[in-house]
This record gives structure tokens, sequence and C-alpha cells, in this order.
């Protein structure tokens, strides 16, 4: 079942294509890639090539305040540059917003998302002042709150107050019912700490995760979760930093009757200090390495992918 709209024709040059094996490298454009891009897109593109598949790519720029166009452009270029041929047209997530707010929309109807006001900083004043709440859920706080109730709600409402949408855990558990505790995905490399596998999923390390933010009403997982279906993508191949997101992943996915990928998480490639590469780090970005007279075959080298 594919209800938030399906991307893309399955063919190339007319010819219908089944491929079992559809993959996608998804990167934001909020700087120029570096090396550790240029690995996770070349794992990708090379997975499709060895398996006979199709290798996609999406921009995911929701966060319009740090995508920039210019970026948008350098993404396609060094990947070009790279060797890497992908299908087109290359969806945009920003294009998209009306399929996130279908899969929100799907959520509140079965209440299982509720509305939060609240600032970073009171959740984590809440969560400091709460010892069964854990600081450190893979995006901060582990916070579990409630709905307001009906008269206050439409107060802040009728002033105009912003508000994210978490996932309410508990919800989606009565939701459920035995299947929360049965989720699990297959995990064809590996996380951080080495999971392999068959994997059970974990979502309550989230807390009630907000899966609608404030400034955008979307967030990363609800979208990409709902791109990867509409893409359909078979494989998921991305670093081991977005494995425990994951967790989440798989319950978006059986919430919203969306078919679950394979997961390949690879291992981040760092600088020789073992520091992972960051966006800043000017001196590893494709275009400065192909300015000081590397070769895509360099490239590749430098990733151990030669
Ligand atoms: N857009 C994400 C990033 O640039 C990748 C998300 C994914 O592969 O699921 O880190």
């Amino acid at each position: 079942m594919r209800p938030y709209g399906k991307i893309g024709a399955n063919s190339v040059h007319g010819v219908s294509v089944t491929a079992s094996f559809i993959t996608r490298f998804a990167p934001s454009p909020t700087g120029y890639l570096h090396l550790g891009h240029a690995y996770s897109a070349l794992c990708a593109f090379d997975a499709a090539r060895a398996a006979g598949g199709r290798f996609l790519l999406r921009i995911e720029d929701i966060d319009r305040t740090r995508c920039k166009p210019a970026f948008e452009a350098a993404i396609f270029e060094d990947l070009a540059w790279l060797g890497l041929e992908w299908e087109t047209p290359v969806p945009r997530q920003s294009d998209r917003f009306d399929a996130y707010d279908a899969a929100l929309a799907q959520l509140r109807a079965r209440h299982l998302v509720y509305r939060c006001f609240k600032t970073r900083k009171e959740v984590a004043d809440k969560v400091a002042r709460a010892p069964h709440f854990s600081a450190d859920g893979p995006e901060g706080p582990q916070y579990i709150g409630a709905p307001l109730d009906g008269a206050e709600e439409n107060k802040l409402l009728e002033k105009g107050a912003a508000y994210a949408w978490r996932l309410s855990l508990a919800r989606a558990r009565e939701a459920l019912g035995g299947d929360f505790s049965e989720l699990t995905f297959h995990e064809e490399g590996r996380g951080a700490k080495g999971e392999t596998g068959a994997i059970k999923a974990t979502p309550e390390i989230f807390g009630d995760p907000v899966i609608a933010r404030k400034d955008f009403g979307t967030s990363y997982h609800l979208s990409s979760v709902v791109d990867d279906a509409a893409q359909g993508v078979t494989h998921i191949l991305r670093g081991e930093d977005l494995f425990a997101a994951t967790h989440l992943h798989r319950l978006l996915q059986a919430l919203l009757g969306l078919p679950t990928p394979r997961y390949r998480h690879h291992h981040l490639i760092t600088d020789q200090n073992g520091k992972r590469f960051a966006k800043r780090d000017q001196s590893v970005t494709l275009r400065a390495l192909r300015d000081g007279g590397a070769s895509p075959a360099d490239i590749r080298r430098r990733v151990g992918l030669a």
C-alpha cells in the first residue's frame, strides 16, 4: 500500500524495469558534499550496479532556511563528476509537503499524534526534573507528553502559538497491539555498535518523538519514510549515524501501512584523527579535492572503494 503517491515511472528508456533492488542517496543541500557523502553515494551506486538494480537520488530540503539552490546544483555536479548515474526527474522534498501532510493527517485521524507547544528549553527542564525520563535519546530528551485539554489547547491556538506534532508512543502501542513488540527490521550492514541481522525495533528510545516540527510541519523521519515508500526503495544504504533513527522509521512504516526496506548502514569515513567529516570541513569537499587535482579514482581510493 502506498497511500502518499508514488514517485517516478518504473521505466528506463521506455523499457519497464521491475528491479528487486532499488536504493537511493538522499543528501541535504546544506553544504558541499565531502568524502563522507562520496562514500555513501558510491556504496549505494555500486550496490545497485552489483544487484542489477536501480539507483535513485532524492534532495532532502525540507529545512528551507538551511538548504540553498547552489548546494543542490553542486550535488548534481559533484556526483556526475564522481561517475554516478541516476534516474530523473529527481524528487525534491520541498515539492512534497502535501504527501507529508497526508501522512500526518492519517496519524492525526487515529489520534496517534498530539500538539506540543513546549519550547526546547521547557522540554529539557521537564526531562531534567523527571528522573524516569532520560536526557540522552537519539535526539536528546526522551520526552513523553500528552495532549493538552481542549480548552487550554484552543486558547493557545487562538493566540497563534506555534506547535510541533509528537507521536504518542502509548497510542502507537495501543494501535498496534501485540505487533508493537514484534516490530523488527533487517540490518545487512552494521549499526554503530555492530548491530546486524534481525533487529528488534525499540522506538521507545525516542520518547514521544517530534514528527512534524514547529518550523516546517514535517520532520526528517516522516518525510524520509514516506518518500522511501513512494520511490519504491527496497534497500536503504546510509551512514551508521542513522541506525538509531531506523527504530522510529520502522514504527512509522507500521503505523502508515508502508513496506519495510532492508537496511545496510555503513561506517563513517573519518579523518586521520578518527573524527568524522562535517560540512564545515572545506578541505575535504569534493570540489576542493577536485580543484586540488584529485580524480574520481583518487576519491574512490581515499574512501577505500578502489
Ligand atoms: N538527508 C540525510 C543526510 O543528508 C540522509 C537521510 C537518509 O539517508 O535517510 O544525512
